[in-house]
């Protein structure tokens, strides 16, 4: 990091951690100066963020938004599009956030990590996917990997009382709390009655729309025990989930002499944002105070893993290792767009990825040539599936 303000790239600005992110970066503007956003689509947001931080570089995921955005903005900005512009981005700043929702993320984790810069992980579909070649990239000097998902952030926070050995062998098990969605305690009767807007009412968090229906099958929370994994280095089988419907236990760490170390706050993204950009210092805002004037209960109970199968999905994937995590994540992506579509129930979602899964040949990932194939495969497989 330069000793000047620290540049951030925000790629991934217009969704809902992109939002947030610049909430933060409004209210610590002396602090960082954000030089590169990227999104999708919604040219006209890309080009208000552009013209009030007076970013010049800006990446769009189609070439036809090119001329539409380079017009928006008055002043000369630099337009890349596509991966290769994801890529270009993610190599110019000091901080990369990675907001990005799905396997597009890739390129940022990928480039950021391989030039050495802080990557403040959002987009956890990438970490995932690509696990054994992140591992490889992550000892380029000056890369390291802050995550912002909120459970991983609370484990990076409580794991500041360990030993720091590689494995982390003073640590018994990580657990990652759940809020348990939208649908906790529903019978499976019941669950094959889930609409759509059923699904995209959680208890607790306000987010994009892929993640809110992870959360509704439990999949969101198997993704997180083989992000988990792979960020901290520790085996799925240390990595235990509890559903905790307050969410303000945002995750523990249990030690092998019995001490279990928690972080807490209000659930509120910019907290663990804050918490990424701002490393090793904290921002005075407060974001998820707790007041203890007021009586609060908090409750754990085990997940149901029968009604909601993604979590064991995800536990057998983290057994397979290579390529394996990359397709549960590419089937499920298929998926989820099919459900959001409308063209898959609900209850359809895991067994749809299920059935892809049943299709996987152990690959032990070698290459990023090696992912692309297989994340092409696994979403071939689960097209497939969704015609029949
Ligand atoms: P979102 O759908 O609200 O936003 C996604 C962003 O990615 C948008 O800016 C969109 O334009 C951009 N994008 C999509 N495809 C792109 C492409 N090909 N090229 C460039 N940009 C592209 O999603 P979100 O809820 O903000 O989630 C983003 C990531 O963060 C996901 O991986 C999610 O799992 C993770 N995450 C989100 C939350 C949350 O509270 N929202 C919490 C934890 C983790
Ligand atoms: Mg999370």
């Amino acid at each position: 990091m330069s000793f000047t303000r620290p540049s951030v790239a925000l790629l991934g600005a217009t969704g809902s951690i992109g939002t947030q992110t610049l909430e933060v970066l409004r209210l610590e503007g002396d602090s960082f100066d954000l030089v590169a956003i990227a999104g999708g689509q919604h040219v006209s947001e890309l080009a208000a963020i552009a013209r009030e931080f007076h970013v010049l570089r800006i990446g769009v995921a189609h070439e036809c938004d090119r001329e539409a955005l380079t017009d928006l903005v008055d002043v000369d900005v630099d337009v890349v599009v596509g991966p290769a512009g994801l890529t270009q981005l993610a190599q110019s700043a000091d901080i990369v956030v990675n907001a990005v929702v799905g396997f597009a993320g890739l390129p940022v984790t990928m480039a950021a990590l391989a030039a050495g810069k802080r990557l403040a992980l959002a987009n956890k579909e990438s970490l995932i996917a690509a696990a054994p070649l992140v591992a490889n990239v992550r000892s380029t000097p000056g890369a390291t990997i802050v995550p912002i998902d909120s459970e991983h952030c609370a484990i990076h926070q409580c794991l500041a009382s360990s030993a720091q050995r590689a494995g982390y062998p003073d640590v018994k098990r990580l657990l990652l709390t759940a809020s348990g969605g939208p649908f906790r305690g529903w019978s499976k009767d019941r669950l094959a009655t889930a609409t759509k807007h059923d699904a995209l009412q959680h208890p607790t968090w306000k987010m994009g729309p892929k993640i809110t229906i992870d959360s509704s099958t439990l999949m969101n929370k198997g993704l997180e025990v083989l992000e988990a994994s792979a960020l901290f280095g520790v085996g799925a089988d240390r990595v235990d989930v509890v559903v905790h419907p307050q969410s303000i236990v945002h995750s523990m760490v249990e030690y092998v002499d019995g001490s279990i170390i928690a972080q807490l706050s209000r659930p509120d993204m910019r907290l663990p944002i804050a918490y990424c950009l701002g490393l090793p210092e904290r921002f005075d805002h407060g974001w998820g105070q707790l007041d203890f004037s007021q009586s609060m209960e908090l409750s754990f109970e085990a997940p149901d893993e029968e009604a909601f199968p993604a979590l064991a999905l995800a536990y057998a994937a983290a057994r397979r290792g290579g390529a394996a995590p990359a397709w549960l994540s590419a089937a499920n992506e298929v998926a989820v767009e099919a459900f959001l579509a409308d063209q898959l129930a609900w209850l359809e979602i895991v067994p749809t990825v299920a059935a892809v899964m049943d299709q996987y040949v152990d690959d032990p990932l070698s290459s990023l040539e090696d992912l692309m194939e297989n994340d092409a495969t696994a979403r071939r497989l689960a097209h497939g599936i969704l015609q029949k």
